[in-house]
């Protein structure tokens, strides 16, 4: 951030410089304004709504928020006073390089790198016209997560900002051993590059790995999971030392942990390895709740995948049987699991693990969410404020205030009174820039 602000001094500078030779003043050869006038605006710091605000942005930034309405004479202006003003959303689990259908399983041996990668642009888009600005990418394949952020941060392709564990982190046979179920020639046995470990050596290796592949954060799956070819969804598959070494190594690097874990022994070892987040959650029970609030634990509840595999379970032939009875039996509990981690008060961020559903369908998460006892106050904050702060960025995202990047949306209605409007995005702007404009 310092770095970045330097250089913004620096550019300004010779601007600056530049524009007294042209003869040009330094804001007109530099700066490009805008001026968006929102008729509700919501808080997501303190989650209140506010009304009849004009938000000015300068070079992507928000220079500043101000009651009424009130354009300066060289922006652009935006007239949102019909509409709800919110900050860009930000969705914690996103998988952008799959998405599932009966043929997944094969894909593995029939789709090549760029065919991900090219599944993964198409996905970036919807995601962002649905109103995402940021996603955190827990798992791909040959690391075309990373190479996706590269090419949306140029601006080569339309997409949310993206932050990428990469491959996930598994252990022999574990949910995300990129081989499970494969016949035994094919099966091979993939090791710490491919995101598979066994004992604290090659743990620290895999997530040294993920540093040098250009990953912003780790992924580990600390229990079995539905989606995977093998019996179990939810035994515990590190043991506590692999847990210790891949957070302590994380933490070298400046890497917070996701995990994903839908078993209770899994998810407490976790915990007191010291993680920051807990995906799906599935059997924690109150003594997991007091230790992820003593922890700080933040939780991912990811109730769309959850909602998902436990419809397609009802289908014939859509899931392999391993795969289906595990669908059908733990899909449905994730709701009742947040509704009591909600209600103890666990600290929660908004993830859908789209890929497993459609991508563009993820604000789908806070109708579940309401259903699910959460005020949607809350639900919105969630995917704003409580995800900046688990991706640690919340000086730059998470709320439209002084100074931070201009990830903002609007919505026709009023999202407290009506979640499912936030399903129908009519603006998204990131970092200043329109990419959807349908007022
Ligand atoms: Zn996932």
């Amino acid at each position: 951030m310092t770095t970045n602000t330097k250089r913004g001094n620096l550019l300004s500078r010779v601007a600056a410089l530049l524009a007294l030779v042209v003869g040009l003043s330094c804001s007109e050869a530099l700066a490009e304004a805008t001026a968006i006038y929102a008729g509700k605006l919501f808080d997501s710091e303190s989650g209140e709504m506010l009304e009849n605000r004009t938000i000015h942005i300068v070079d992507g930034r928000i220079a500043s928020v101000q009651k009424g309405f009130a354009k300066r004479d060289r922006e652009k202006l935006v007239d949102l006073r019909d509409y709800t003003v919110l900050p860009g959303l930000m969705d914690m689990h996103t998988h952008l390089v799959y998405e599932f259908g009966p043929r997944t399983y094969m894909e593995t041996f029939t789709w090549n790198p760029a065919d991900y990668t090219l599944r993964g642009v198409d996905a970036a888009r919807r995601t962002l016209r649905a109103g995402f600005t940021t996603v955190r990418d827990l798992g791909d394949s040959g690391n075309v997560t990373v190479s996706l952020r590269k090419a949306i941060d140029a601006g080569t392709i339309e997409g949310p900002r993206v932050f990428t564990a990469g491959k996930s982190i598994a252990t022999t046979g574990g949910h995300a051993d990129p081989t499970n179920g494969y016949r035994q020639d094919l099966m091979g046995s993939p090791g710490p590059a491919e995101g598979v470990v066994n004992g604290a050596a090659s743990a620290r290796e895999a997530v040294r790995q993920r540093y040098k592949d250009g990953a912003d954060l780790i992924k580990i799956t600390a229990t079995g999971g539905v989606l995977s070819v093998a019996k179990s969804g939810q035994n515990p598959q590190f043991m506590q030392d692999e847990l210790e070494a891949i957070v302590a190594t994380a933490r070298d690097y400046g890497f917070t942990v996701a995990v994903h874990a839908h078993g209770k022994e899994g998810i407490d070892r976790a915990i007191r390895a010291g993680v920051d987040s807990i995906e799906h959650g599935t059997y924690m029970d109150g003594e997991t709740i007091e230790l992820m609030r003593r922890n700080n634990t933040w939780y991912v509840p990811t109730l769309l995948a959850g909602e998902w595999v436990s419809q397609k379970s009802a289908l014939d032939g859509f899931f392999p049987e391993m795969v289906r009875s595990k669908a059908a039996t733990i899909g449905p509990l994730i709701q009742q699991t947040f509704a009591n981690a909600y209600k103890r008060g666990v600290n929660i961020a908004f993830g859908t693990d789209s890929g497993v559903s459609r991508h563009g369908d993820n604000a789908r998460e806070f109708a579940l969410m309401v259903q699910g006892g959460m005020t949607p106050a809350d639900a919105i904050r969630s995917a704003t404020w409580n995800a900046a702060r688990l991706l640690r960025v919340q000086d730059e995202l998470g709320s439209i205030s002084e100074g931070k990047k201009a990830d903002i949306i609007a919505v026709a209605g009023d999202p407290l009174e009506d979640i499912s409007e936030l399903q129908k995005v009519r603006f998204v702007m990131k970092d200043g820039k329109v990419f959807l404009n349908a007022e």
